[in-house]
This record gives C-alpha cells, sequence and structure tokens, in this order.
C-alpha cells in the first residue's frame, strides 16, 4: 500500500484514502481512530497484573524467606509458616498496587507533556493531540513540528526533515510532492513522503497521513527491536546495589551466627536456623525499592501541580543538584508582552504615539513595520501573532493606521521568515509599481548591510557621522532594557522568488524600541536561587546593552561581572571561556549553537546545568544540558522532545520551584531510607546481641517480616510526602557526585539504631526476668514495632518535631495510627496472636512497651532541640545548615 503511495500524485494519494482536500469529516475521524486504535507506539507490551505479582517474588529475599517458612515448617510451626506465607502474598499484592499507581501517575505525566497536530478536519483547521491522528488526516507541518506519523506530502515549502530517528543521517533531507516511479527506493530517497519521528528543521508542508502508530516505519523498527525496558534511575540503581551487597554480607554473617550457635553447642540446629533466618530477615530492607519509586513519582505529581512536567524519573534527582541555570531572556524571565515607546527616524528621537502618518520617512517606517509583520488584530482586541510584531500592530492602529487596510492594499509577493540565527524577517511589495524589499531585524545586523539613511529630505549616503547617531540613539534605548527592533528598505530590479543573499544594500529606515518589563516573579526567583547556591545566567538572542540592562533589574548582572555577545563568544578558546566563565553572567546576541558551548564550559567546571529553549536549534543544548527544559507554550515540538522538563507557563521562577521541589524529593528520600535502615540496623543488632549473649531469638521471622513489610512501610511513605522546606534553599547545591548513603547518614543510621536495640532489648530482659521466652519475645517484638513506629516522626527532617510541626504532615499521623492499629490486632486479637507467636501482655508491660518504645525518639528529639538552641545561641557547628 505505502509503495504504491508515494508513486501516486497528490490527487491520487487522496482518493486512494478516502480523504478529501477539506480534511475528514469527525464521524468519520472518530470511526478510523476507533478502527486503528489511538496514534502511538505501543511502549513495549503493557505488563498484565499477575505478571508483576509473580515478579515480586523474584529476589534474593524470597528464597530467604521461603527458607524461613520450611524452617518453620520443620520446627513444628505450621502457623509460622502460614503468616510468612500470608505476608508474602500481601507485600506482593501491595508490590502490584504500587506498581500500578506508579505507571498510571507517569502516564497521566505524559499525556501532559504529549505533542500536538495541526490539522484540517472538517474544514477547519484544529489543533489535536498526535495520538488521535488517524489515516487520511490532513497536517500541517512547520519547523520545529515533529512528524506525528507518515504521510504523503500534499504542498511542501523549501520543507526540509532530520530523519536520523529512522535512517541515522544527520544532514536535514529536502522534500517535495513529486511522486516517484520504479522500485521501492530506501526510506531517505522518498522524498515526497514524510516518516514519524522525523523532524521539521526548515520550511512547512501540508501531508495526509498514511499510516499511524504501529504501522509506520518507526512503529515497524520499534517492533524489530523488541520491547524497550524500562530503565532503573541512579538513585534506584545505587539503592539495588546497596541492598544486594548487604544481602551478600548479611549471608556471610548469618552463616557465621549460626556456626557459633549450633557449633559451639547452645542451640539445636532448628534454633540455630532460626537464629540465622531473624537475622537475614531483620537486615534486608525489603521496602527500600518501592519507596523510593513511590516517593518519585509523587514527586513528579506535586511539580506538574506546579506547572513543570518531568518527563523521566531521573531528571528529578539531577534538578536537586542543579547549581547553574542558563536562562532564555524573552518570555521566561520577562512577561513577553511588549508595547511600542519611542521611535528613531532621521536624525529625530520621538515617542511613538506622536509618529506623523504625513511625514514621508515617518510614514514609511511605520508602513514597513505594519507589512513585514505578520501578527494581525482581531475585533475582540485580541491578537494573534508573535509579541514584538502585535506591539507594532498595535502601534499602528493606534496612531490611525490599520495593519489589515495596509496590508489589502499591498499583497505580500513573496517572503523570507525570520530566524533568530539570520535576526531578519523581509517581506517584498510593489509600492507605487516598484519591487521593494521592506525588512525588519536586529540593528546590528540590518545597519551593517544599510548603505544609506533615510531623512525628511530622502535617502543620504550613511556617513561615519550617521553611524555614530544611529548608534548613539540605539545605546540610549538598550540601556533602558529595550528592546529594539530596525527598520530598512531596498528597491529590487525585479519581483522574481527572493533569496537570501538580496537582504543588502538598505536604506536604514529608522528604529523602534519596545518595553518588555521583567516578570516580577523573576526577581524573587533569581534572588532565591542565589541563596540557593545556584547561579543564574541570561541567554538571549537579543541585543547586549538591552541584555544587559534587563538582567540587572532582575538581579542576575552584578557589579563586577561581565556580558558577552556572541562574536566575542566565538572569538574566545575554550581555555579562555573557563577561566572568565564565573564572571560572565550574560550571553548576549547568541545563536543556538553557542548554548551547547556554555553548557559544556559550566560542565567542566563540575556543575549540573538546567539550560532552557524553545526553537528547534535549541534541542542539541537541551540534550546536552543535565536537565533540559522547554517552554511548554511557546516552544517547539521538537525542543520539548528533546527537552527532560517542560514548563507549561513558560516562567522562570517555575524552574527555580521545580529545583527546591528536587531538593525536596531527594530530603525525603534520604529520609525514610534513614528511617528504614535505622529501623533495620535495631533489629540487626537486638539479634546479634541475643545470639552472642546465648539469650533466646528475640524476634521470630514473622514478627520481623511484619515490622519491615507492613508497619515500617507506612511511615516511610509518609516520610516521602513531606513537603518541601524552605530551609533547602539555605544549603548549596548537592554534590552529584557524593552518595546518598555518605559517612554521616550511616552514622546516624548506626546511633539511632543503637538507641532502638537498646530500648528492644530492655524490654526483651523485662520480658525474660520470669524465664519466658515467648513473653521476652513478644515484649521485644512489641518494642520494635512502637519504637520504629515513633521514630518516624524523628525521620520527617533533621529539625525538631515543634519545628516541623506536628500536624504538618498528616500522613505521618495516619501512619503511626495504622501502625499502632495493626500491632493491637497482633496483640489483642488471639487468633492472629497465636499466629504471631505472641502470649499476652498485663497493663504494666503494655506500659513498660509503651515507655521504652517512647524513649529513643524522645532523646532523638531531645538533641535536635538542643542543637536548634545552641545554633540559635550563634554556635556555628556545621550541622546548623542541615
Ligand atoms: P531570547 O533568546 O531571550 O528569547 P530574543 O527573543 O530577543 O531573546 P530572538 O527571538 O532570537 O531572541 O531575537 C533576536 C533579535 O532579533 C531581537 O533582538 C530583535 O532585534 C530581532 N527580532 C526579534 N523578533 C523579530 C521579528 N519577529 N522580526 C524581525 N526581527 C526580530
Amino acid at each position: 500500500m505505502k509503495k504504491e503511495l508515494y508513486e501516486l500524485t497528490p490527487a491520487q494519494a487522496l482518493e486512494r484514502l478516502g480523504a478529501s482536500e477539506g480534511g475528514l469529516a469527525a464521524a468519520e475521524a472518530a470511526r478510523r481512530l476507533e478502527e486503528h486504535g489511538p496514534n502511538q507506539l505501543a511502549e513495549g507490551r503493557k505488563k498484565r497484573p499477575l505478571q508483576v505479582f509473580f515478579e515480586q517474588f523474584k529476589d534474593l529475599l524470597v528464597i530467604i524467606l521461603i527458607l524461613a517458612a520450611l524452617i518453620s515448617l520443620a520446627a513444628g510451626g505450621g502457623e509460622s509458616t502460614l503468616v510468612i506465607v500470608a505476608v508474602l502474598l500481601l507485600n506482593a499484592a501491595l508490590g502490584t498496587v504500587q506498581y500500578f499507581k506508579a505507571e498510571r501517575s507517569m502516564e497521566s505525566l505524559k499525556a501532559l507533556s504529549s505533542p500536538t497536530a495541526k490539522v484540517l478536519r472538517g474544514g477547519e483547521r484544529v489543533e489535536l493531540p498526535s495520538p488521535r491522528l488517524v489515516p487520511g488526516d490532513i497536517v500541517f507541518l512547520e519547523a520545529g513540528d515533529l512528524v506525528a506519523a507518515d504521510g504523503r506530502l500534499l504542498e511542501c515549502h523549501s520543507l526540509k526533515v532530520d530523519e536520523s530517528s529512522l535512517t541515522g543521517e544527520s544532514e536535514p533531507v529536502e522534500k517535495n510532492v513529486q511522486a516517484l516511479s520504479g522500485g521501492q527506493p530506501p526510506l531517505g530517497d522518498q522524498k515526497c513522503m514524510v516518516f514519524s519521528g522525523s523532524l521539521v528543521t526548515y520550511g512547512r508542508a501540508v501531508m495526509l497521513v498514511t499510516s499511524t502508530g504501529m504501522d509506520t516505519e518507526l512503529g515497524r523498527i520499534a517492533r524489530l527491536m523488541g520491547q524497550t525496558q524500562q530503565r532503573r534511575t541512579p538513585l534506584q540503581k545505587s539503592l539495588d546495589d546497596f541492598s544486594g551487597k548487604l544481602a551478600a554480607v548479611i549471608l556471610a554473617i548469618c552463616a557465621l551466627v549460626f556456626a557459633l550457635s549450633f557449633f559451639r553447642g547452645q542451640l539445636g540446629l532448628v534454633d540455630s536456623l532460626m537464629f540465622a533466618v531473624a537475622l537475614a530477615v531483620a537486615a534486608i530492607p525489603e521496602a527500600l525499592g518501592s519507596i523510593v519509586t513511590i516517593v518519585l513519582a509523587l514527586g513528579t505529581q506535586k511539580m506538574a501541580r506546579q506547572n513543570a512536567i518531568m518527563k523521566d524519573l531521573k531528571s528529578v534527582e539531577s534538578l536537586g543538584s542543579v547549581s547553574v541555570i542558563c536562562s532564555d531572556k524573552t518570555g521566561t524571565l520577562t512577561q513577553n508582552r511588549m508595547t511600542v515607546q519611542q521611535a528613531w527616524v532621521g536624525g529625530e528621537l520621538l515617542p511613538c504615539s506622536a509618529l506623523q502618518t504625513q511625514n514621508a520617512a515617518q510614514s514609511r517606517l511605520l508602513d514597513i513595520a505594519l507589512l513585514a509583520c505578520d501578527a494581525t488584530l482581531s475585533p475582540d482586541g485580541g491578537a494573534v501573532g508573535d509579541p514584538t510584531e502585535i506591539a507594532l500592530v498595535r502601534w499602528g492602529d493606534a496612531v490611525g493606521r490599520p495593519a489589515a487596510a495596509l496590508r489589502a492594499a499591498h499583497p505580500r509577493l513573496e517572503e523570507l521568515a525570520f530566524d533568530s540565527d539570520r535576526k531578519l524577517m523581509s517581506a517584498l511589495f510593489l509600492v507605487g509599481g516598484v519591487p521593494t524589499l521592506y525588512t525588519k531585524g536586529a540593528m546590528d545586523v540590518l545597519l551593517a548591510r544599510s548603505t544609506h539613511v533615510l531623512t525628511a529630505q530622502g535617502p543620504v549616503p550613511l556617513t561615519e557621522e550617521w553611524l555614530q547617531r544611529i548608534t548613539r540613539a540605539n545605546n540610549a534605548f538598550s540601556g533602558q532594557g529595550l528592546r529594539v527592533l530596525a527598520f530598512g528598505f531596498r528597491l529590487l530590479p525585479q519581483a522574481g522568488p527572493l533569496r537570501l543573499e538580496d537582504e543588502q544594500g538598505y536604506t536604514f529606515a529608522g528604529l523602534v524600541s519596545m518595553m518588555d518589563p521583567p516578570r516580577p516573579e523573576s526577581i524573587q526567583a533569581v534572588a532565591d536561587a542565589k541563596r540557593g547556591g545556584i547561579r543564574t545566567i541570561m541567554i538571549t538572542g537579543d541585543h547586549k546593552v538591552t541584555a544587559t540592562a534587563i538582567a540587572r533589574q532582575i538581579g542576575i548582572f552584578a557589579q563586577g561581572d561581565l556580558s558577552l555577545d556572541g562574536a566575542e563568544l566565538n572569538a574566545m578558546s575554550d581555555a579562555q571561556l573557563d577561566e572568565a566563565l564565573p564572571r560572565i553572567s550574560v550571553y548576549a546576541r547568541v545563536a543556538p549553537e553557542h548554548k551547547i558551548r556554555i553548557v559544556e564550559a559550566w560542565q567542566r567546571r563540575g556543575c549540573v546545568v538546567a539550560m532552557t529553549g524553545d526553537g528547534v536549534n535549541d534541542a542539541p543544548a537541551l540534550k546536552r544540558a543535565d536537565v533540559g527544559v522547554a517552554m511548554g507554550v511557546t516552544g517547539t515540538e521538537v525542543s520539548k522532545d528533546a527537552a527532560s522538563m517542560i514548563l507549561a507557563d513558560d516562567n522562570f521562577a517555575t524552574i527555580v520551584k521545580a529545583v527546591v521541589n528536587g531538593r525536596g524529593v531527594f530530603a525525603n528520600i534520604k529520609n525514610a531510607v534513614q528511617f528504614l535502615l535505622s529501623g533495620n540496623t535495631a533489629g540487626i543488632l537486638a539479634v546479634l546481641y541475643a545470639s552472642f549473649a546465648s539469650l533466646p531469638a528475640p524476634f521470630a521471622p514473622v514478627h520481623l517480616l511484619f515490622i519491615n513489610l507492613l508497619t515500617d512501610s507506612l511511615p516511610a511513605i509518609a516520610i516521602g510526602t513531606e513537603a518541601a522546606r524552605p530551609g533547602l534553599l539555605d544549603q548549596p547545591p548537592r554534590d552529584p557526585t557524593r552518595p546518598l548513603l555518605d559517612r554521616p547518614l550511616l552514622l546516624t543510621v548506626l546511633g539511632q539504631g543503637l538507641l532502638i536495640a537498646a530500648a528492644t532489648l530492655a524490654a526483651f530482659h523485662l520480658g525474660y526476668q520470669g524465664g519466658s521466652a515467648a513473653l521476652a519475645s513478644t515484649m521485644a517484638f512489641a518494642t520494635l514495632t512502637l519504637a520504629r513506629l515513633f521514630h518516624g516522626f524523628s525521620c520527617r527532617g533533621p529539625e525538631p518535631l515543634f519545628r516541623l510541626g506536628f500536624r504538618g504532615n498528616r500522613l505521618s499521623l495516619l501512619a503511626f495510627g495504622g501502625g499502632v492499629a495493626l500491632l493491637a490486632a497482633v496483640l489483642f486479637l488471639p487468633g492472629l496472636r497465636t499466629l504471631f507467636l505472641a502470649v499476652p501482655l498485663t497493663g504494666s508491660q503494655l506500659a513498660q512497651v509503651a515507655g521504652l518504645a517512647f524513649a529513643p525518639t524522645a532523646l532523638i528529639q531531645l538533641l535536635k532541640s538542643l542543637r536548634v538552641f545552641l545554633c540559635s545561641r550563634g554556635r556555628k557547628t556545621a550541622d546548623c545548615n542541615k
């Protein structure tokens, strides 16, 4: 079918697909969507619940637990075996639910960032999410678009597409509408076809969708390559590695403990084995992996609510260590709401509102501004187009020359679209019967291509004196942070097709300054970033003087800083750039390629760089940055595809908020890890102590399973949802090379584990006074469970609870309540009590358990309060900044 499509003419192709030039009717499109399914590649086969459920059983832990169940069975504890199996099943069920929850949340994020396509439906041009495209749809393509389906070109205007994702060829390929004949050419040679997954780098076109989703060439390749594996984030990897190593060490210690107790003849084979198994179960942090995934997923949901859409979990981690943010100016730091201010024309400076349409030079300036311009105003006062051009059209309206009437009288013959490399935009008209090129653009670019200047007396040669006058006017505007646009015209010998070489030999017609005020929130956000040790750099296509003035207003440019323009950057070697880098706050008149150089220079200094971008050419820099940030409103699909974060509101302040959230997520993960590991350490220490002191095992494996898998998971998740503390911005960015489990964390884990173990063993001894191992074990189990539930509050953050706010994290209260209820069920419900090998406790024993369980938390809170007190008294220890 496809082979025939590139052999057909556009009209034949339309007929073949049952489509029409006005696009499919809505009902027909809906029918085809039903028939072909959504236009998306199957992302690996979706896992079925049962598959996920069984996957929960395939690690080392399960082998150990099955071993424990078998040993219990051999020791005559059929009930224990039952509990172990029940806990295992419950854990697998919980794991399955968590998996699908995380999956759903990532899917809803993907939907937020899913690309859109401009489609003709029932004669109207509409914007649709790309998954809703169907064969037979007519789609408009322009530079910056991601081709979302395979299609036959119906119309083509200088179209170039990058097909590297399909063919590996990085040079963009030129396309046309000519039908091909003869055998099947390779993809790259099918000039009248475009393929899903390619990027439009230049020009525009209209295509007829021929196939969608897995039926496209990309779908075929995806099918050939098989399923894509879900990647683990570096954090998940390092934690999995840690768990693996820990399991190996624990197994070795278990073997040792078993050998010691068995061969010393203190315990029988079964009891010695029970010891070893208890130790293994105590030590392995079963819930760790899933907790990290849950916390990361919850973090991304929160960020999405605050307009920062993360495309993968990995970037959430990188965000937390961002130390440099390179931001565009227009629209990100500023409001992108331009209004014209003053004009310079024929050597005269005047307010734009005072322009005289009877004055020939002033009238010409206005004509160029309105004709070399695509923005339009609607009757309801709204406007469509680039904000710079909207400002010009509003200006025309204000001085009594509506753009629409002027354009109707002067049909455009040809045009050269604006691009931020050239910084010019030109259009060709017949003015008084003479082909005339009207151009607007950056002042320095246009002035360098001018030979004359327009005055009240007509064009005069552009002498050195005129050059200086124009430059002075430009500097006066730019110095106030105003954006300056220059205008020129040129008469052409004939009205043929325009070439880039025609953009020279201008008569310089004048300048217009525009105000684009900074976003008020940018100033605060830059200050916040600075407080958090994050450097903000402005990278803009605008003039150096304008950019520096705005950067100064926002707080990016300080005394002693440097501004550089693209030409100066080109003249610098990498070594020179490296040396000057820390002082450069503004890069002006840069082309997108410069962005890569700037990212790499900061990365050479070991910094983690976030970089914004919106254009097609920004994509490589977005990919190169540690966190590529695309603009959700004004950004091209290509830039969104390359980025790892999309700003739904194009606002710089959102980046800083996301960085704070990234730091918060990382801190929460660290706190949850501290909570889980310190609890496990307490269990290990208690078992080891009992083994070396030749006491009975303080816990049965079911006890530890109950804690590790049930009562510990609840506070761990609650810790993961802790709100980002304001103090997070008082610390420097996290060093990405520093491991999560660093020395201070491990020492804290050990210290807190010791405290909880001491309380647990005290309860064990109290229970063992009467010689009852069952009572001792029940008291030890109850104390360890409750102490770990209390400990959940201490792990919410480095500060004492009175600072964090007891009710600041409702979930932590619920988790505590839920954990206590589960423990109470085990202690008080006779059936469960038997299953958990527990004995009834008296009122005073329960009071002892509660008191001992609370003691470690009380002590930890006391120490934290003491630190706060000492810090407030000016005792600056390193810990004060925590
Ligand atoms: P940023 O890179 O921060 O978004 P910017 O919008 O100023 O800044 P560009 O869009 O690349 O960057 O514009 C560069 C220069 O080109 C501007 O300073 C202006 O002089 C000129 N310019 C901008 N828009 C147009 C346009 N629509 N037509 C002609 N020239 C323009």
